[in-house]
């Protein structure tokens, strides 16, 4: 899965010895899991006949069961279903209670029934829900302007028992065989291609091929009236689906996943096992992307592109699809035996998109950008909340919530990447390709492939990586430089768990692979940190230094005073990746109370006009922090003119206009420096916009899709009345979803306070189309970085309104994400009371997380405003 908005027992990694064998086979009896494993799920026959106007699922099912000890009570799961006519063999039951509290069917049988092959037929009624879990109507617009209704499903993690009762949990695999009866004009995808249609009258019956043995989290069925453009490539038949008169917009998305297939049926030394390869735009309220096999289903904006869209549009579509499609081998061939072991599932799957990312499109500097989403989760996982990778699962709360953005997803990435530059990528690979050979077809866990990679590299990786995925957090690495009398330099080495606020009372400690680069173009030394004050013989003191070359760690560096010294001033040599290691450390060593202010912004005035995009972006975000901390006080306007003399040299280098042979990136670069200038009060930027605006107003071919945003924005954020009426009705104008919402989004950006409250109605209007439910809260979201008060009324007045398109996530973004949005202007103890109010009580560690984010965040703002209100500005 993929979002674009997270209890310790550990598995414990399995001792090796000598030989580094692959683990046995999987067995159902090593999964964890709540339904008992004496009744298995072979085969299921499912047929289903919705009711979109009724809302109601009328359905029977047939399941091969493998009955493994002689029992008379079968249980599985089920949610608002009723069954009827429970039948074992022909024999009706004696007794069937369904609970939804327990979300479990048990039928009894009048006598126990003997090992081996049974069948189990029912007829149940369900219920279509209007959330994306389970079969759900989304209610969209059409691209006539009629209002339509598309079914699609979304069962990960636990709600295909939401559409059919069935073994709803990971290990349970069976093959599936779907029939679905709808209107006869509709289109119907699954994850198999059709071998049966039946028409009788207005109505028509698919019937699907049998998918392979699978789990019940990947079924899929999409139903409405779509269509679909089509290949076939090295025989494979892929389509791309979207509603009827936007199949078009999915050239793109269908020429890139013939791309990926290929790279991915190379990189897994595994053909795509299944004979098509469905790609669904699902209009609306369904957030992120979802890998069902052979049926990936996306929101429609994150795969459809029109002349509308910008790069970013573009490369963030490249990316999802190269995402799911990594699911097709890692999660749907093999699968996690159990929830606990999410991460591999969805670590890997972000870690091969920017693999297959970077490949394909070089001068997106990908994992560049990606050093971004590094930085969101070494933000989150500096907390003393903060959670292993691995974690505990129990129940279907905690498994929803294991889908946290920042520690499942991006750590789990970036802890892929820097053990596969400690292996090598070939070895790394070959361990993958061992891995996916020997759990085909199957479930597996985080130490199988540990053994995978071990085997490969000859070597007990299980033993070296353990403390990265099962604790919470990563070391601050500490250099101490000791120079000989002929200027040779060798440098002790130290760590301790790196924490924005407070002490680590646990004394953890990391195997840690460095990848330590004396000088400015030397090959780096891969060296792994076991003990403290190990000492590395490294270069010539007067060479700058780094020890996370490359930024492919996990870890902070805290250099000593005179290393950082030599840093700073040979700054502008250092390649691009070891000079944004240096800024994203110093920058934390600063917002941790370690080093002082001066240190960084030292780093950033020797920047110069040099224009790496991300160095960049780092910079804008720290000093826009900075400035938004200094808001009220007496030192803000000596900063933000501090601020934009930093900022306006690349901008002056790069200009307005785009050069003819211009990289993405620095393309990006221009939009990153126009928004913070604009931001920051530059008023040569502010009236450049205002001037583009103007033309805009006339023609909007005067303002290129990729510059829309920053222009839009600058132009909200200075707003008057007149202004923000002319933006709100380019909004309301807009030619389709990508425009819509870039129009609406810079309109919540406004400074006026009454315009705000303009905003936010409109936000909460029927302006916002049906599909675009779930873009309301992204706007009051957006609404809190000015007018933080007005926000968090806005939100708790509406609340059950703005969170119902985010059935999954929901009560992670009110635990965690709420906290964090409002840290600025809600006094924490309201904030508190409110989500505490709002959230099961075992949500609690989320609620931790936010409130530690609260108080750390306070307590920077405090160090910031006094620091750069110290600083010399000149
Ligand atoms: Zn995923």
């Amino acid at each position: 899965m993929n979002m674009t908005s997270r209890l310790s027992l550990i598995l414990t990694a399995s001792a090796l010895t000598g030989a580094h064998a692959l683990a046995t086979p999987f067995s159902v009896d090593d999964a964890p899991g709540r339904l008992p494993k004496n009744v298995v799920p072979m085969s299921y026959s499912v047929t289903v006949e919705p009711d979109a106007t009724a809302m109601t699922i009328k359905g029977h099912e047939s399941i091969v069961l493998q009955v493994r000890t002689a029992t008379n009570i079968i249980q599985f799961n089920s949610l608002n279903e009723t069954l009827r006519d429970v039948r074992l063999d022909g024999k009706p039951a004696r007794k069937v209670v369904s609970d939804d509290e327990a979300q479990l069917t048990t039928v009894t049988l009048p006598a126990p029934v003997r090992v081996g092959t049974h069948t189990l037929t029912f007829s149940y009624t369900g219920k279509i829900e209007t959330q994306p879990h389970g079969l759900f109507a989304q209610a969209y617009a059409s691209p006539g302007g009629e209002q339509r209704v598309l079914l699609s499903t979304q069962m990960e993690a636990t709600d295909a028992r939401r559409m059919f009762p069935c073994w709803d949990e990971p290990a349970f695999r069976a093959k599936f065989r779907l029939s679905a009866t709808v209107p006869a004009d509709w289109g119907v995808v699954s994850n198999m291609p059709i071998v049966k249609r039946v028409v009788k009258v207005k109505l028509a019956t698919t019937t699907f091929e049998t998918t392979p043995r699978m789990p019940s989290y990947l079924v899929e069925l999409t139903a409405g009236e779509i269509a679909e453009i089509s290949a076939k490539n090295d025989g494979t038949d892929f389509g791309v689906w979207a509603v009827r008169g936007l199949e078009k917009n999915g050239a793109m998305a269908l020429a890139d996943v013939q791309t990926i297939l290929s790279d991915y049926n190379d990189y897994f030394g595994y053909r795509f096992p299944l004979p098509k390869l469905d790609s669904i735009a699902v209009p609306g309220g369904f957030q992120g992307a979802m890998e069902n096999w052979g049926a990936i289903t996306y929101n429609d904006q994150l795969l459809l592109l029109s002349s509308s869209s910008s790069i970013k549009n573009r490369q963030e579509a490249y990316s999802v699809q190269a995402h799911e499609m990594a699911h097709q081998w890692n999660g749907d061939l093999v699968t996690m035996a159990w929830w606990d072991d999410i991460w591999l599932n969805e670590s890997f799957a972000s870690w091969m998109a920017a693999k297959e990312t970077d490949r394909r499109h070089p001068d997106w500097k990908w994992w560049e950008d990606q050093d971004s989403d590094k930085e969101g989760a070494m933000s989150a996982d500096a907390r003393a909340t903060s959670h292993s990778i691995q974690q505990h699962v129990t129940n279907e709360l905690q498994a929803a919530n294991s889908f946290d953005p920042e520690i499942t997803y991006s750590k789990g990435q970036a802890i892929l990447r820097m053990f596969e530059a400690y292996l090598g990528p070939d070895v790394f690979r070959d361990g993958i390709r061992q891995y996916i050979k020997a759990f085909a077809f199957s479930n597996a866990t985080t130490s199988n492939l540990w053994d995978a990679l071990s085997a490969a590299s000859k070597q007990d990786i299980g033993a070296i990586v353990a403390g990265w995925t099962e604790q919470a957090g990563f070391p601050l690495v500490s250099v101490a430089a000791a120079c000989d009398a002929a200027g040779a330099r060798t440098v002790t080495l130290s760590q301790q768990r790196f924490l924005l606020q407070g002490g680590d009372i646990k004394h953890a400690t990391w195997k840690v692979p460095l990848q330590i680069r004396a000088g400015v173009d030397a090959v780096p030394q891969a060296v792994l940190l076991t003990q403290d004050n190990q000492s590395v013989s490294a270069g010539r003191c007067d060479e700058p230094l780094s020890v996370n070359a490359g930024a492919l760690g996990f870890y902070r560096t805290h250099y000593d005073a005179a290393t950082l010294a030599a840093n700073t001033k040979n700054f502008g040599q250092l390649k691009d990746t070891d000079r944004i290691a240096l800024l994203d450390d110093q920058w934390a060593l600063v917002e941790s109370g370690v080093d002082a202010l001066p240190t960084y912004l030292a780093l950033a005035a020797s920047m110069g006009t040099d224009l790496d995009t991300r160095a960049w972006h780092q910079i804008a975000h720290a000093l826009g922090s900075i400035e938004y901390d200094e808001r009220g006080s007496s030192g803000h306007d000596a900063f933000s003119a501090y601020a934009r003399n930093l900022l306006r040299p690349p901008f002056e280098q790069l200009g307005w206009s785009a050069k003819p042979d211009e990289t993405p990136d620095v393309q990006d670069l221009r939009q990153t420096l126009i928004r913070q200038l604009g931001s920051l009060g530059d008023t040569g930027v502010i009236e450049e916009a205002r001037k583009r605006f103007a033309a805009f107003l006339k023609d909007h071919g005067a303002i290129p899709p990729d510059y829309q945003d920053s222009i839009l924005t600058i132009v909200a954020q200075y707003a008057d009345a007149a202004t923000f009426e002319q933006l709100r009705s380019i909004a309301a104008a807009a030619k389709d979803e990508t425009e819509f919402r870039r129009f609406y989004q810079a309109l919540m950006s406004v400074r006026d306070p009454a315009l705000a409250k303009q905003a936010t109605d409109i936000a909460l209007s029927p302006q916002i189309p049906a599909q675009a439910d779930a873009l309301r809260l992204q706007l009051i979201a957006r609404v809190a970085g000015e007018h933080q008060q007005l926000s968090w009324q806005v939100f708790r007045d509406n609340n059950e309104r703005l969170l119902k398109p985010f059935a999954f996530e929901g009560p992670l973004i009110v635990a965690q994400y709420l906290p964090e949005a409002y840290w600025s202007g809600i006094p924490p103890a309201d904030i508190e009371a409110w989500v505490r109010a709002h959230v099961p009580a075992e949500m609690s560690p989320n609620v931790d997380r936010g409130m530690e984010t609260v108080r750390f965040r306070l307590a920077e703002k405090d160090r910031l405003v006094r620091a750069a209100d110290a600083f010399d500005h000149q």
